[in-house]
């Protein structure tokens, strides 16, 4: 596999592969016409370069710049026990945002015009999300919550107070969230850790913490929802759908 140019002063801490550009033809599926090296073209006719040539020599300006490529650089572990992540492990987490807005809509109104209401069980009976429909978000959302509906209560109650579309940015950020597309979900809010709680900068030393079951964290995984409690800067409320990190050729298993 190869891998980037390192990054300057963590190298010998981060490893960054390029990921292989198939992973979005298997993860999307018809949304994705093709996937290579080069570029990546979508069904609707949009092409994005697979490399973009914004800097990304320290971390900072990694998360800033993410391209398609390090989008995939970091595989996740999907179906993994819950172990701390190692430094600067966010699979994920490094996005590039056109793809989402090109996927899911460009803007507030056009992710709007993609938000469909799904049912989501709760202790209390059945309460209603917003979720979008592209590439069938909202389908798997709701199984999603068939599955957790049919565990013990005392695994049911992390998912409770849940909340899904808000378009807005990533706290201190101008990245936006994976919520404003409609493709993520926070769970027990008031009962989840979030290293910014913890940690005064992206790369500062932090603790790792969680409460989130893998009972529910499992469930997201079958349907292609990654958890934030396997980055580094975990997020243990928060799941969101990327498909393309479940890809065959981009999972990884470290159990
Ligand atoms: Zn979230």
């Amino acid at each position: 596999m190869r891998c980037l140019p390192l990054l300057g002063v963590l190298s010998a801490l981060v490893t960054l592969s390029w990921g292989n550009p198939e992973c979005y033809v298997q993860g999307y599926g018809p949304l994705i016409t093709s996937a290579d090296e080069t570029s990546l073209l979508l069904r609707d006719g949009t092409r994005f370069p697979y490399h973009t040539p914004t800097p990304k020599g320290t971390w900072d300006e990694t998360i800033n710049n993410a391209d398609l490529s390090v989008q995939l650089s970091q595989t996740y572990d999907a179906g993994g026990i819950e172990t701390p992540p190692p430094y600067l492990f966010d699979p994920g987490r490094l996005r590039y945002q056109p793809f989402f807005q090109a996927l899911y809509g460009k803007d507030k109104k056009g992710i709007e015009a993609n938000l469909v209401t799904i049912e989501w069980p709760t202790l209390k009976g059945m309460s209603t999300l917003r979720v979008n429909r592209v590439g069938g978000v909202d389908q798997k959302l709701a199984a999603i919550g068939r599955e957790i509906a049919a565990l013990p209560k005392k695994e049911r109650i992390w998912a409770e107070g849940a909340s899904t579309y808000e378009y807005r940015v990533i706290k201190d950020t101008d990245r936006l969230s994976m919520h404003s597309f409609g493709i993520a979900i926070d769970l027990a809010p008031t009962k989840t850790q979030y290293w910014k709680d913890e940690a005064p900068s992206e790369t500062a030393r932090i603790g790792y913490r969680n409460t989130m079951p893998l009972s529910i964290v499992r469930i997201f995984e079958k349907h292609g929802f990654i958890w934030g409690g396997r980055w580094y800067h975990y997020d243990t409320m928060h799941f969101e759908y990327r498909p393309e990190l479940f890809a065959p050729s981009c999972v990884s298993h470290n159990r």
